[in-house]
């Protein structure tokens, strides 16, 4: 199938464990970027949340393991919290 040769498009049906680290990072900040701005946290709170969480013991590899979230999609909508209170 033409389609899934193509390295440019997007596979809507791979597993995270099926995508290359820069697919995966893409998808992320794509899906990041796609939601509604009025429930996102502006700029200076999604940046002082992560900041949190670079200096938390919790943190690895993007995630957080007390949660089991990626902390970058946690942190950018303004409504969620840090389950340890950080943020
Ligand atoms: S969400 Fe909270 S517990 Fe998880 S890494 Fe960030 S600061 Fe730590």
């Amino acid at each position: 199938m033409q389609e899934e040769n193509n390295p440019q498009k997007r596979c809507l049906k791979c597993l995270l464990r099926e995508m290359s680290q820069e697919a995966y990072m893409e998808n992320l900040y794509s899906y990041i970027n796609r939601l509604d701005e009025d429930i996102k946290a502006d700029k200076a709170l999604y940046e002082e949340r992560l900041s949190v969480c670079k200096e938390c013991g919790y943190l690895a590899d993007g995630m957080c393991r007390a949660c089991g979230c990626f902390v970058e999609l946690r942190a950018v909508i303004a409504n969620n919290s840090c389950s340890y209170g950080k943020w």
